[in-house]
């Protein structure tokens, strides 16, 4: 007993002992159980209660006690060993205090109003740290950094005491965190469910040149900002078979027994909206064994392995997959998957049963969002939990589940597409490889009737390849289980519907088909990650407005000419510059001798479709002009840094080695004395959230280069954009409608369009081609041994010369490096360039995750904010 303040819920009580009525329970309540709940408790017990309630801080005073209290009981230490972590720590549970107080309001109002709730299903939130974000959103920041300096700490460093949440490889990770923060600034009532990996994405070394992986253990200190529910408890099955018998009137029914069971566990962390008391929740669950024990092993004596058995349940959870953009196709993958979506549907059909509400009534009060096609399983499980176990005919259970998923589509690159093996599913999920074929003869049957022996349609859309080994195409899957499908940026969006997805147009019609343009959220990556331009914006904006409605920024557009404002908005990206000088020294010992040069910067996962080759390429390209020029000539160099930084996936060959010859060409062109300070090469080892909030601020030009149509939309690209810094682009992704917005005189795009690049590589590949000159004294150079040993990249250049250039390096070098000529040529007449950067970030605004979140609720969802 005694934590029925908590909003949390439970199916049965765990000591199983029958309750009087009107027991308190653990579980979430219905308005009127409040009531009836309040009435039983006797009025004594109730003033006791309400005399004591939880305090928030909100005042030094309040902050200070609570932190002392925090250092000596949580800690168990004293003002004489509270080291920097320690504070850090005692800093985060006091927020956490003051998080928690909202959060049980949230979910008491959120359950009073009792609207319809989205659930956004993601396997990645890549969240980085939470404690100057929760000081942000919940305003406190201020009053929180006078605090900690009375009891002898400084807030920054503090903050830098905390872990990235790092359970994410890249963009689709990231926008989930941008998304949950979104949603809970507009105060909609929604649920991120994920899972807790033991180990985030790993942590990257450069030894030698070389990426070497280590285990990012980030749970090593208890981690403040998560709730263990323990009483959750909620047994997901795998393995095992199916049983088919008829009930009375002769109808079939189906019921799969599982063979293997583990516990999921659930972990809260809760997630504090910008400017509002609303904290919305994100449910990552933890696999654990069950305490049922196999006994027969136990009673044969074998006692170790029987144990063994139970732990192997913890590895579900225990890592997450680093692969961006790729399928692994792992058997503890595919576990993973159903054991985190089983979990969560559990727990949302859970909460749904207790309105006692018709089924019919599902999709009025439940919205789910599939991030990717990694938990496209749902719309399996959904199905079955309502046909087997809830007794819904088939047809009325369909209904219910497309009407209850959107899918959210990110790739259209065919190595990322999941598939998983017939022979795996009928192992692992007997009982949902049937439905599967159910749910394809069915949509095959209504093909069929629309086109009548068009069998290569059949076979086309079919959700079962009839391959060598027969595969399920996910993506199809999830497009048939939905009511829409979404691209992330309008480009992305149109090319799903003429490429990958073309039959599905011509079945559904193309009302099922729409994009929502992705977005990043304006608190971490302008207020949190630049609060000097934070504070300039704000001078003229007379508030903080804009972090709530980005469009608010277009008054900037007045000031681009305004000279004191330039001068300081220059002024901002100086010091930017320097904080990102100061962390380049500290983790790779390479100093920037100056911070006036320009600073270049790519920094995501290490790609070849995102052509990181074709960036170095260009270094070299200017590294040999710098050389073949006098000393008298070299003066007209404008000074360059180029900056790169980004984490391969550990088994992808060609990436590792673009990192290697990234810091091959740094070794070379940093000790070359002819160089000096005309060009300096870096690569930042660890790419992460913290280091992205340091380095996004700090760029003059990024860069974003895919080759077009590879891109699904990038949200580094506004980042960049939104703290300053002009781009370097291909016509990809989100990049189009960032030119469309910033105006195409504030942006370098270079390069061959989509709509031709599969063209060339046809005629690549049947008529051949020819390395541009330029290209050629390139990759000469570097077979020459000028950054090391040239034979280790030779896998690396014969792809690009002899095995069909498949990303377009050579078709695209010379656009290029035109349009670097034309950047260097800009950055010279600093008032102008700083007048793009202005007028880029006062036209921006279109890119907040707030505006995407408000498209997915009116277009996809149908879910209203809970003050509407
Ligand atoms: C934003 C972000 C990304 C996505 O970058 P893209 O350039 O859009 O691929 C990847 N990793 C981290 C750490 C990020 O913050």
């Amino acid at each position: 007993m005694s934590s029925y303040n908590f909003n949390l819920e439970q199916s049965a009580p765990l000591d199983g002992l029958p309750r009087p009525k009107a027991q308190r329970r653990l579980t979430g309540f219905l308005p009127s159980e409040i009531k009836s709940i309040e009435s039983s408790i006797p009025l004594k017990s109730r003033e006791t209660w309400k005399k004591f309630a939880v305090q928030k801080f909100d005042s030094k005073d309040s902050f200070e006690n609570s932190f002392v209290r925090h250092v000596e009981t949580t800690l168990a230490r004293s003002l004489y060993n509270c080291d920097e972590l320690a504070a850090y720590q005692a800093t985060s549970e006091t927020i956490r205090d003051n998080l928690i107080t909202d959060w049980n309001k949230t979910q008491q109002k959120q359950t009073a109003k009792d609207q319809k709730r989205v659930y956004y299903f993601s396997l990645e939130f890549l969240m980085g740290r939470a404690l100057d974000n929760a000081l942000i959103n919940t305003k406190t920041r201020d009053l929180v950094r006078d605090s900690v300096d009375d009891l002898g700490f400084n807030l920054e460093d503090l903050i830098q005491k905390e872990p990235d949440a790092a359970l994410g490889n890249g963009g689709l990770g990231r926008l989930a965190a941008c998304f949950v923060d979104s949603l809970s600034s507009g105060e909609y009532p929604a649920w991120g469910y994920g899972i807790r990996y033991q180990y985030g994405i790993f942590a990257q070394k450069i030894i030698d040149g070389y990426q070497v992986e280590t285990p990012d253990y980030w749970l090593k200190f208890n981690n403040p900002w998560e709730i263990a529910r323990n009483e959750i408890q909620i047994p997901i099955d795998f393995y095992g078979y199916v049983e088919h018998t008829k009930n009375d009137n002769g109808v079939k029914k189906s019921n799969w027994i599982g063979g293997e069971r583990v516990i999921a566990t659930a972990f809260d962390f809760p997630v504090p909206g910008y400017d509002t008391k609303n904290v919305n929740n994100l449910r990552l669950w933890s696999a654990q064994p069950t305490t049922e024990f196999d006994f027969a092993k136990f009673n044969s004596g074998d006692y170790q392995n029987s144990v063994q058995d139970q732990q192997r349940a913890e590895t579900i959870t225990a890592v997450l997959y680093p692969n961006d953009n790729f399928d692994s196709g792992k058997e503890l993958r595919l576990k993973q998957q159903y054991f985190w979506v089983a979990a969560s549907l559990h727990d949302i059909i859970r909460r749904f049963k207790k309105s006692k509400r018709p089924w019919s009534e599902f999709t009025d009060q439940v919205a789910i969002q599939l991030n990717d096609t990694h938990p496209t399983i749902a719309i399996v499980e959904l199905q079955r939990i309502l046909v087997d176990l809830e007794g819904l005919p088939w047809d009325q259970a369909w209904s219910i589940v497309t009407n209850t998923f959107g899918y959210t589509n990110h790739t259209v690159l065919p190595e990322a597409l999941e598939k998983w093996p017939v022979e795996l599913f009928q192992r692992l999920l007997p009982r949902h490889l049937e439905i599967i074929y159910d749910i394809n003869l069915f949509f095959l049957q209504t093909v069929e009737k629309q086109f009548p022996k068009d069998r290569e349609l059949l076979s086309r859309v079919s959700v079962i390849e009839e391959s060598q080994p027969r595969q399920i195409r996910m993506a199809y899957l999830a497009i048939i289980g939905s009511h829409k499908v979404n691209g992330v940026a309008e480009l992305h969006s149109e090319l799903i519907k003429t490429t990958i997805f073309k039959d599905f147009v011509k079945i559904y019609g193309v009302s099922k088909f729409t994009n929502v343009t992705n977005g990043i959220t304006p608190r971490r990556w302008l207020k949190q990650a630049n609060p000097e331009l934070a504070e300039l914006i704000e001078s003229k904006l007379g508030s903080d407005a804009y972090l709530k409605d980005l469009t608010l920024l277009k008054k900037l557009e007045e000031y681009a000419d305004d000279s004191d404002f330039v001068k300081k908005w220059a002024q901002v990206k100086t010091n930017n510059k320097a904080r990102l000088i100061g962390l380049i020294k500290r983790l790779t010992n390479i100093e920037i001798p100056n911070p006036e040069a320009l600073f270049d910067i790519q920094v995501k996962r290490i790609h070849e479709y995102k052509r990181q080759q074709l960036n170095i390429f260009g270094v070299i390209h200017r590294y040999l002009q710098i050389k073949k020029a006098s000393p008298e000539e070299r003066k007209s160099f404008a000074p360059k840094v180029s900056i790169f930084g980004g984490k391969s996936a550990p088994g992808y060959y060609a990436a590792k080695l673009i990192i290697k010859l990234i810091n091959s060409v740094a070794e070379t062109i940093n000790n070359d004395p002819d160089v000096g300070d005309l060009l300096k090469v870096v690569f930042i080892p660890d790419y992460n959230v913290s280091k992205a909030e340091i380095i996004a601020p700090a760029s003059d030009l990024s860069e974003h280069i895919s080759t077009a149509g590879t891109e699904a939309s990038g949200t580094s690209n506004m980042k960049f954009v939104l703290n300053g810094g002009l781009i370097i682009g291909t016509v990809d992704g989100a990049n189009v409608e960032i030119t469309r917005e910033i105006g195409e005189e504030n942006i370098f795009l270079f390069g061959n369009l989509s709509e031709n690049v599969e063209e060339i590589r046809y005629s690549h590949r049947y008529n051949g081609y020819q390395l541009p000159e330029s290209l050629e004294e390139v990759i000469s150079a570097i077979e020459a041994n000028k950054f090391g040993d040239g034979n280790e990249f030779r896998q690396l250049v014969e792809s690009i010369k002899y095995h069909g250039d498949h990303y377009l390096v050579g078709d695209d070098f010379e656009s290029y490096l035109k349009a670097q000529e034309l950047v260097d040529e800009s950055f010279k007449d600093t008032k102008e360039w700083v007048k793009k950067s202005i007028l880029s970030v006062a036209n921006s605004g279109f890119f907040s995750s707030d505006r995407a979140i408000n498209e997915y609720a009116e277009g996809i969802w149908n879910v209203e904010s809970i003050n509407t």
